[in-house]
């Protein structure tokens, strides 16, 4: 079945749709009471954080925009340190979607929730003129320890740079999807939950953490390291990137430290607990490749020393890069 216009008009086909689809999978006592607003319990610090998923295809080799919806925010909660507890769901389709679609992404945003050990507690549907497309805004609540201060202004020089595994596969998933190319490349879509959780109750001292979402690597880091007002040294042999990515990479010319991930996180700790935080990575699912990649350093920018000694500057995106990747 098609979503038609009368999916949206507040009536009895947009009672039907909901029912069908999205009751169906994220089904909760909170939720399940459909009053205006969700009231739940609280926490004295909450980190709250919102994005939206525009994502082409909609469908792709190792994920779909529903489990990236859940992802994306879920992982933003948990670069502050805290412990995702709530999340909303807004889809808005266009007439024209697949009744089959919607199904598959909101089981998938339910089973990614689940997962996370976040409850989806409200959501909203709109249906708007269009050619079948779908996007999803989510909003997401977590849970914050009042000693807890994981931030971007922290990073000291002398400070480790981890990265929990391979970089760009998300973006080169994406890419080859829409370009059909035929390859093994999944994208790494993921919540992060248990590798923060085992960092934080292994007392590693965590100055700050980032997810390495749109702009890359490189992105990232560079926003870091001006924030802190610190330089950030590289080791390129070190960068976790599977060699099928690399490859890929090299065919579009493309510059692994501005590819994206949807499942990896860069952290920066006192170098006396990188080891430590390597190992409880790689212990944990979606760790496997964990790595030290560099160290903070006197100075600006992000360096990047090449295997025969030389530097490069590694700059942030500029220009548009691969959009609707998220
Ligand atoms: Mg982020």
């Amino acid at each position: 079945m098609k979503i038609t216009l009368a999916h949206g008009s507040g009536g009895k086909s947009t009672s039907e749709l909901i029912d069908a689809v999205f009751a169906k999978y994220f089904s909760n006592p909170i939720l399940n009471m459909m009053e205006d607003s969700a009231v739940v319990d609280g926490s004295s610090k909450i980190a709250v954080t919102t994005d939206s998923f525009v994502v082409t295809p909609l469908v792709f080799p190792g994920g779909d925009i529903g489990r990236l919806s859940v992802c994306g925010t879920v992982n933003d909660l948990l670069m502050r340190g805290a412990v995702p507890k709530y999340i909303t769901s807004a889809f808005i389709i266009e007439e024209g979607a697949e009744t089959d679609t919607l199904e598959l992404i909101a089981k998938s945003m339910a089973d990614t929730a689940r997962e996370a050990g976040v409850t989806v507690i409200c959501g909203d549907t709109k249906v708007i003129e269009g050619s079948g497309g779908i996007y999803i805004n989510t909003t997401g609540v977590g849970f914050v320890k009042e000693s807890t201060d994981i931030v971007s202004t922290n990073l000291r020089e002398g400070d480790a740079v981890v990265v929990s595994g391979n970089m760009g596969d998300h973006h080169a998933a994406i890419l080859s999807a829409r370009m059909d190319i035929e390859n093994n490349i999944k994208s790494d879509n993921a919540p992060l939950c248990e590798m923060v959780r085992a960092m934080l109750k292994e007392g590693i001292e965590l100055h700050c953490m980032r997810d390495v979402t749109r702009g890359g690597l490189g992105t990232v880091l560079n926003e870091l390291a001006k924030a802190s007002g610190v330089n950030i040294e590289l080791t390129q042999e070190n960068i976790p990137v599977d060699p099928q990515v690399q490859a890929f990479a090299n065919i579009l010319g493309l510059d692994i430290f501005h590819m994206g991930n949807e499942g990896k996180l860069v952290a920066v700790m006192p170098s006396c607990q990188a080891q430590k935080a390597v190992e409880i990575m790689r212990n944990c699912k979606y760790g496997e490749n964990a790595c030290i990649i560099g160290e903070v350093k006197h100075g600006s920018g992000v360096t990047l020393v090449t295997p025969i000694g030389g530097k490069r500057q590694i700059n942030v995106l500029y220009g548009q890069g691969l959009p609707r990747i998220c």
